[in-house]
């Protein structure tokens, strides 16, 4: 009875993850058109924090390339469960203690925000040989506490980066303020893509401005319209689920 319980709402859930993730990639199709951009330039990050394995296992049928954990624990307990290959993305805010325990999982960590913990990733990417790709996390806004670096604060951390033989940075990342109109997280997307472009003339070789990752569940067709081109978004895709926990 349990187990029947069980399968009918995983039957459910599929349905209806389906059906948002349809309707994910029509929106970002529809914003793409408005800016004559190919949505195939687009990168969407499933964020799958709190989302039992076996879902996000059953989901990535449906094409997900890259998922989006925030704490490294979930990383960690998730990575040899995930029955496909897939791209992992570490969105969430990142103590430098727990850099050794996802150096060799993730493949982009979207929220540096110190020197400090640029060289513990570089420390560590260089224990394995690797090369760490990451984004910068600016926080444009300062409406809120939020992790990330003012704008002002960037040229200094990016000199510092460009002296780092293994990490580099493919561009940056911004998380705007939940606002019921997205529209009035606008200018702050607006913001982002030109430091972007600010910085996108460099001479290091090391620092490349690939990516701009901005837009979540409330605002990612306002972040498309404006440059983004990663997008994570969770309860879009899986639902509205407690973050707390
Ligand atoms: C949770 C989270 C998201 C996704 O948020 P949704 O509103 O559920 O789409 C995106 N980015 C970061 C950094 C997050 O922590």
């Amino acid at each position: 009875m349990v187990k029947d319980t069980l399968m009918i709402d995983k039957e459910i859930s599929m349905e209806y993850i389906k059906e948002n993730l349809d309707l994910v990639r029509e929106n970002i199709k529809k914003a793409c058109d408005r800016i004559n951009k190919d949505s195939d330039d687009i990168v969407l990050v499933a964020v799958t924090k709190t989302i039992d394995e076996m879902i996000v296992n059953e989901s990535l049928k449906y094409d997900i390339t890259d998922i989006g954990e925030n704490k490294v624990q979930e990383v960690q307990r998730k990575y040899d469960l995930i029955e496909k290959p897939v791209k992992w993305h570490l969105i969430g805010h990142l103590q430098r203690n727990k850099v050794k325990y996802i150096i060799d999982k993730v493949d982009l960590i979207h929220s540096v925000d110190s020197e400090r913990l640029a060289e513990e990733i570089n420390k560590k990417a260089m224990g394995i040989n690797k090369v760490m790709d990451i984004l910068i996390q600016l926080n444009i806004s300062k409406e809120e506490t939020k992790f990330g670096l003012e704008r002002k604060e960037l040229d200094e951390l990016i000199l510092a980066i460009s002296k780092m033989s293994n990490v580099r940075v493919r561009g940056l990342m911004t998380m705007a303020p939940y606002y019921e109109n997205p529209e009035e997280a606008r200018w702050i997307f607006k913001k982002m893509k030109e430091t972007f472009e600010e910085l996108s003339n460099n001479d290091y070789n090391n620092i490349q401005m690939d990516y701009l990752s901005m837009g979540m569940t409330n605002d990612y067709i306002v972040a498309i319209e404006e440059g983004a081109n990663i997008v994570r978004v969770g309860t879009g895709i899986y639902g509205a689920r407690d973050y707390s926990k």
